[in-house]
């Protein structure tokens, strides 16, 4: 093993089956050529899974891999990636949770946590400073994921800090697609349901002790000085915002909605409307005035920001519920896209309920605007929707369903299988009102027609509702030789950018670190990693890690049975606006999806016809094991287990 080749990575292998509990080590060079987080999980994945495993056979893993600099004292270290085949396109999951668990995950000794098999009974696992066990968790069903921790929280003992749990609501409990992982009470790992896959394994929850152990860096000195550097760097990152009411470091996420709005972005019922006139009610500075509502901040691991707020309701019809603090996926959802333009309590609550129900709220928020429209024109009817009035912006009708899903009771067991097979089963036209992509998930809560880059982020994402590649505004020449941003509806620079940029997304997961700070100058995420694990690693290295995983990606799929054809957008996504003036010159056409998918295609090095990485571009990134068993696959035919799944 050469010195640079840093530490060997350490996994903690579960078998819910047989309820053995293994620890084993990859090798160091394995770690550095995979880096971390989804480089891990996804590779692991490609290493361990038979071809065309369906996300519920007990064959899919639940891979929970941290980042290079997890649990370190690099600000927003608290990045965990959650890998699996998930439920919505039974390919790949690979979602990213922050708070404090993936930290204590790395203080109790394991960088990587394999969960395999399916528990006779529910059950949850503890580990503890010298003990790993499976315990009895029926108990803890039906209870909601802010129940669920407490209740665990108390049972063992280890209140508040002294230990971080992640666990499912009752969306996984019961087979909702698209169930999330939740854990530390407002952080979420939930793109393409990682939840129902725990689910379905009969895993209720994982609790951590909170150990005090440091965690191993390889030049501490080194590591201050260029942490110091890259903090610096994402303050003054244009990411970062310099506004109080704006700023991601002062306000989260939700402090962009009214800019969001005004640059037609904001997705208003369900792409109908271009028509928001009381969005400015909704931004987080008009909340935080509203005595209504108390903020409380709750800190993620290692983060000077520290922006996260739990918020209760303390007054009015909503009285007594508490969540955590509305970023902008959420906000939007239960007030532009679902037609909710008053209401900001009802709003709120019905945040609240997503969350603590279990489900992605990406996929819910979709899904709630389709039902509204369809009931609004006359394809749902009352009697359909178990008697609810799902009039625009009815928030209360909005929980009801919610919770009716996350049960799978009456129609919320239509619902619970997400926008595209639930718009399919409707049939009668719903289709035409369904906002998702082909390959089986809904976007994050954007208009997506005012950027056509987002048509490639989406359309050609293999692993959930990521926003793959974000080409908007992205400047950065001395790294990626791109000095302007691309235009927004210039297909050739879209792609041309896109290219350039495909391998920064999955450095970002691998690193481990919040990406409101990996979009730094990536000089300075480069040199830490190497300060945290005795690397020499250059920016071109950690390139070429990014596209690796690009392509492994596609691969892990396509040998999972998606093809060329399953990706791309619904109709809807290249409708125009009924309601309002649309200002953007065009929306995107099935031609113009074609030319940037092509583009991509043969830009990233993969056969254009089959979407699949050539064995020449393989063996450039280091993948010559994975290029013979693409060479074996047919890629003109779709295998005809995984069409039913
Ligand atoms: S920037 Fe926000 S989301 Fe990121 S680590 Fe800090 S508090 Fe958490």
């Amino acid at each position: 093993m050469k010195k640079q080749d840093g530490p060997a990575p350490r996994i903690l292998r579960v078998d819910l089956t047989t309820g053995t509990i293994t620890r084993e080590r990859k090798d160091a060079a394995w770690g550095r050529k995979y880096v971390g987080g989804m480089g891990f999980g996804t590779r692991l994945l490609w290493e361990e899974l038979p071809p065309e495993t369906a996300w519920d056979s007990p064959d899919n893993k639940l891979i929970f891999s941290l980042g290079a600099l997890t649990g370190t004292t690099v600000c927003g270290s608290g990045l965990c990636c959650v890998n699996t085949i998930g439920p919505l396109t039974n390919g790949l999951a690979s979602a990213q949770t922050l708070g404090h668990w993936g930290a204590c995950l790395r203080r109790a000794g394991y960088d990587i946590l394999i969960i395999q098999g399916e528990a006779p009974a529910w059950s949850y696992l503890f580990i503890g400073e010298d003990t790993v066990e499976l315990r009895p968790a029926d108990w803890l069903l039906g209870k909601d994921t802010w129940e669920t921790e407490d209740a665990l929280k108390e049972a063992l003992g280890l209140p508040g800090r002294r230990s971080s749990v992640a666990c499912i609501g009752p969306a996984g409990e019961n087979g909702v697609r698209f169930a999330g992982i939740f854990n530390d009470k407002g952080h979420l790992a939930s793109s393409n349901g990682p939840g129902t896959v725990m689910g379905h394994k009969r895993l209720k929850a994982i609790a951590i002790q909170r150990l005090d152990r440091e965690v191993e860096v390889a030049d501490p000195e080194e590591l201050d000085r260029v942490r110091r550097l890259w903090f610096d760097d994402a303050n003054a990152n244009t990411a970062s915002g310099k506004s109080k009411s704006s700023g991601v470091r002062y306000v989260g996420t939700l402090g962009s909605l009214n800019m969001m709005n005004m640059a037609h972005l904001l997705p208003i019922k369900n792409y109908t409307s271009t028509e928001f006139p009381t969005c400015g009610n909704f931004n987080r500075d008009k909340l935080e005035e509203d005595p209504r509502f108390k903020w409380v901040r709750t800190a993620c691991w290692a983060c000077p920001w520290n922006h996260c707020h739990s918020l209760e309701i303390v007054d009015g019809k909503y009285k007594g519920m508490v969540g955590d603090e509305p970023e902008y996926e959420g906000m939007s959802a239960t007030s532009a896209l679902i037609g909710n333009f008053d209401d900001t309590a009802g709003g709120l609550a019905l945040g609240i309920v997503i969350d603590r129900m279990g489900v992605d709220v990406k996929e819910c928020g979709f899904l709630l605007a389709m039902v509204y429209e369809l009931y609004e024109c006359g394809i749902l009817s009352r009697e359909e929707l178990d008697g609810l009035e799902m009039n625009w912006g009815n928030c209360d009708a909005g929980i009801e369903l919610v919770k009716r899903i996350a049960h799978r009771e009456g129609v919320g067991d239509l619902l619970a299988e997400g926008v595209k097979r639930a718009a399919e089963r409707i049939g009668r036209g719903a289709d035409e009102h369904a906002v998702y992509t082909t390959q089986g998930f809904a976007p994050h809560i954007h208009d997506q027609r005012s950027q056509w880059s987002r048509l490639a982020g989406f359309g050609m994402s293999d692993y959930g509702s990521n926003l793959m590649n974000p080409v908007e505004g992205f400047v950065d020449k001395e790294n990626f030789g791109i000095d302007k941003p691309a235009k927004a509806f210039d297909v050739e620079e879209i792609v041309d950018h896109y290219v350039k940029i495909a391998c920064h997304r999955p450095i970002d997961d691998a690193t481990g670190v919040c990406m409101f700070y990996t979009q730094a100058d990536w000089r300075y995420v480069v040199e830490t990693l190497n300060a945290v694990t005795g690397w020499d690693m250059t920016v071109e290295e950690a390139k070429q890690f990014g596209y690796r995983m690009v392509s492994l990606m596609r691969c892990l799929n396509l040998r999972n049975g998606m093809r060329a054809w399953d990706y791309g957008v619904s109709k809807r996504w290249m409708s125009l606006p009924a309601e309002g003036e649309w200002k953007q010159p065009a929306v995107v056409t099935p031609q113009v999806q074609k030319q940037m998918f092509d583009g991509i295609a043969a830009g990233l090095g993969w056969d254009v016809e089959t979407a699949c990485p050539t064995a020449e571009t393989l063996r450039r990134l280091g993948l010559e094991d994975v290029a013979p068993v693409m060479a074996g696959l047919d890629l003109t035919t779709a295998p005809e287990a995984v069409r039913k799944a």
